[in-house]
């Protein structure tokens, strides 16, 4: 078997040959970045086919998102002894595929909220039946919502501590209740309903069990609570788990998940065989340098240093051998700068498909994508972001400045309409009837005699029309920014008690972006129209093939997004002979994503953009308070800590502590980052963020000193 893998072109070493022998029991794979914890665990699914005789229906190999599982059932199906049929039978699946899987055969029939936007709008009306529409936005329930049920917890057991988080609870509850009534599942139900699913059928996790024989995770380290109980109800039961992590890429902890469950994997099995793997093959010995030189500044972790085993490159023209750093004055000047690399780079034969961008936050993309698309370079975003203006919380003010030039413009009349609390649809259909008796300059005015809305909602129509007619004449970044107090301040100050930080931060960020995006013009005209050609060059690239739809919202931090995009992209282009390679120049492109979403992944060059101070570490884990939802997960954690850790935490004030773990977990997020890259990697420092001056990222200047 390895013979042959060999003459493929992939000769595994002494450990992680040893891995992939391993036959029964738990394994658990502990190592750094790049060291073929993912060829090792495909290579081991090959051989329990090839070489153990293991029909491939017994496999169940967990993976992070849909697109790694295709990568895997597609690897697979290159390897020794394995033939296109016995790839496709595997299970290679995400948890929540794998649990609507199960839920459609063995639970009643249901239908499931796939789309991120019915779920809002769903918990839109519930807002508003509950008369909560101006305590709290959609988004802010929703995200509340999910972080509960990622802990595995449901709002009837949650305890609220304020009166608004009462009405929150009240919102959760009524959403849950009509979700039921109409046989509704949206994504965060998947898992915990599998789980009540073996509760009333106990028996079906031993079927699983006795059909899934042998069990692998990959990115075990992102792993949640209720996916662990998922896995362990069908694993337990033959012990047959293996696991495949890197404490140092744990990167959702927002989400529920814990890097605890691997680097204790061995205390619940002891009889766990422990394989490490130190050697990375993917990237040049600068690379890993400055990877290992980033993560040991964490102390949360166990220690382990990885090796470069690649030679590094003969230096060529126009290729870096160190990472190459750039300090930009801000946004706008990093993506020209990037794409000045970038062009030169395709000229010199690379192809755009080894490129990839990566970016902490929508946000710190939106000059990189404004420019990319105005200068016509082709880019595939994953993840499926809608363009920065259509954002939910960005549309509805760029609305109200094309309102106030045009201001019969019926989808930005939509958005006015939303943003006084009242039903679009019901809104807009009663001005259309006005407006056939007596058309008027401003047609929203109409709703001030509209009967079937509240007094409240009628009384606050022409105070928002003088609103709006002022903003035609005020500078764009003023007009934004008073916009931003005028409708979001109450909304995130709500949020603030809420238990949703993520969907706060996100926000206040992509305001905040939006003002600087607008600063650059003097006259919302001005503004308007940039917008007007951007969204007309970016609808035209995205029909030309891409997979991206506009207008389809995702939030930036949204839990669990990243396993439920069924992305049809291609895989990631990776230079070993036995993947198959895909370079037709017609879709040869960039790739652009959130850090988050390359985890697994790598490409020959990588962009990071924003390592500045405030973006990466993110404001949010400087500040002095922690969020109230990271507070409470990490408290509860405590109690699972070792001794010593506990003594060095005694002596630590708590929010100190939390802060520490929140400005790790951004640490980490850096080094996932920077080890995505193979031979090339430019890190960009933009000197202004957001209006003011701000530091090169500390993780980057402390990795410089040593
Ligand atoms: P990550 O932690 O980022 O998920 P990983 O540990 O899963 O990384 P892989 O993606 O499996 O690492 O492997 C990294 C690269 O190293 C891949 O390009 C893979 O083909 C290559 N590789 C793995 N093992 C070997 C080997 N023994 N010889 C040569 N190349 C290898
Ligand atoms: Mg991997």
């Amino acid at each position: 078997f390895f013979e042959a893998l060999e003459n493929l072109g992939l000769s595994l070493h002494h450990a992680q040959q040893e891995a992939v022998r391993h036959h029964e029991g738990p394994l658990l794979c502990l190592a750094g970045a790049g060291s073929g914890k993912t060829s090792v665990l495909t290579a081991r699914a090959a051989y329990l086919m090839a070489v153990s005789s293991v029909p491939p229906e017994s496999l169940w190999l967990v993976t992070f998102t849909n697109k790694a599982a295709a990568e895997i059932r597609d690897r697979l199906g290159r390897l020794p002894g394995i033939t296109p049929s016995m790839a496709r039978r595997v299970q290679a699946r995400t948890f929540h595929s794998f649990a609507l899987r199960l839920l459609q055969a063995y639970a009643p029939p249901f239908t499931l909220l796939a789309e991120e936007r019915s779920r809002y709008g769903f918990m839109k009306r519930v807002l508003r039946e509950l008369g909560l529409q101006e305590q709290f936005e959609a988004e802010t329930a929703l995200a509340s919502l999910s972080a509960l049920k990622s802990r595995a917890e449901l709002p009837e057991d949650w305890q609220p501590k304020s009166p608004l988080e009462r009405d929150l609870r009240r919102a959760m509850l009524r959403f849950e209740e009509q979700k039921q009534e109409r046989n509704l599942k949206d994504f965060d139900d998947l898992l915990l309903d599998t789980i009540k699913l073996f509760e009333a059928k106990p028996e079906l996790p031993v079927k699983l069990a006795r059909r899934f024989q042998f069990v692998m995770v990959d990115e075990f380290q992102d792993s949640t609570p209720v996916q662990i109980a998922l896995l362990e109800a069908i694993a337990n039961a033959h012990r047959n788990l293996a696991v495949f992590g890197d404490d140092d890429q744990t990167i959702y902890t927002f989400n529920g998940a814990n890097h605890r469950y691997i680097t204790t994997f061995q205390e619940r099995y002891p009889d766990a065989i422990r394989v490490t793997l130190d050697l990375n093959f993917r990237s040049t010995p600068a690379i890993v340098g400055l990877g290992n030189a980033i993560i040991k500044h964490n102390q949360d972790r166990l220690s382990k240093t990885m090796q470069a085993v690649k030679p590094a490159p003969a230096s060529s023209a126009g290729t870096s051998q160190q990472p190459y750093y750039l300090r930009p004055n801000d946004a706008e000047e990093e993506a020209m700068l990037m794409i000045e690399k970038i062009q030169e780079l395709k000229q010199q034969g690379h192809a755009y498909q080894d490129m990839a961008v990566l970016y902490r936050s929508q946000s710190v993309s939106r000059a990189m994508i404004e420019q990319l698309t105005m200068e016509g370079i082709p880019y595939e975003q994953l993840g499926r972001e809608p363009l920065f203006y259509d954002h939910g919380l960005v549309k509805p003010v760029i609305d109200h400045l094309r309102l106030s030039l045009q201001p019969r413009d019926k989808e930005a009349l939509g958005s006015a309409v939303a943003c006084l609390y009242i039903s679009r649809e019901q809104g807009l259909r009663y001005i259309q009837q006005q407006e056939k008796e007596r058309a008027k300059k401003y047609p929203l005015v109409h709703l001030a005699s509209c009967q079937g809305i509240a007094s409240f909602q009628q009384e606050a129509v022409k105070p928002r029309i003088r609103y709006i007619k002022k903003l035609a004449s005020m500078k764009p970044a003023l007009a934004v920014q008073d916009m931003r107090r005028e409708f979001y301040d109450k909304f995130t100050q709500a949020a603030s008690h809420a238990d949703s930080s993520a969907y706060q931060d996100a926000s206040a960020e992509l305001l905040e972006e939006l003002e600087s995006s607008a600063k650059r013009f003097d006259t919302v005209e001005a503004f308007i129209k940039h917008i007007d050609e951007l969204a007309a060059r970016y609808d035209a690239q995205q029909a030309t093939g891409s997979t991206n739809a506009r207008g389809s919202r995702t939030e930036p931090y949204a839990p669990q997004q990243q396993a439920r995009q069924e992305t049809k992209a291609k895989s990631a282009p990776v230079d070993t002979p036995y993947h198959a390679r895909d370079a037709e120049e017609a879709d040869d492109k960039l790739t652009l994503m959130t850090i988050h979403r390359a985890k697994g992944l790598e490409f020959k060059t990588v962009f990071l953009l924003g390592i500045t101070e405030e973006l990466l570490p993110h404001r949010t884990s400087l500040r002095k308070k922690p969020p109230a939802d990271k507070k409470a997960a990490l408290t509860e954690d405590r109690s699972d800590r070792s001794a010593a850790m506990a003594v060095t935490d005694a002596s630590r004030s708590q929010e100190e502590d939390v802060k520490l773990q929140l400005v790790e977990e951004e640490r980490r997020l850096l080094y996932v980052g920077v080890t995505r890259a193979k031979n090339q990697l430019y890190i960009s420092s933009p000197v202004v963020v957001h209006g003011d001056k701000q530091e090169i990222s500390r993780f980057i200047k402390e990795a410089w000193q040593q």
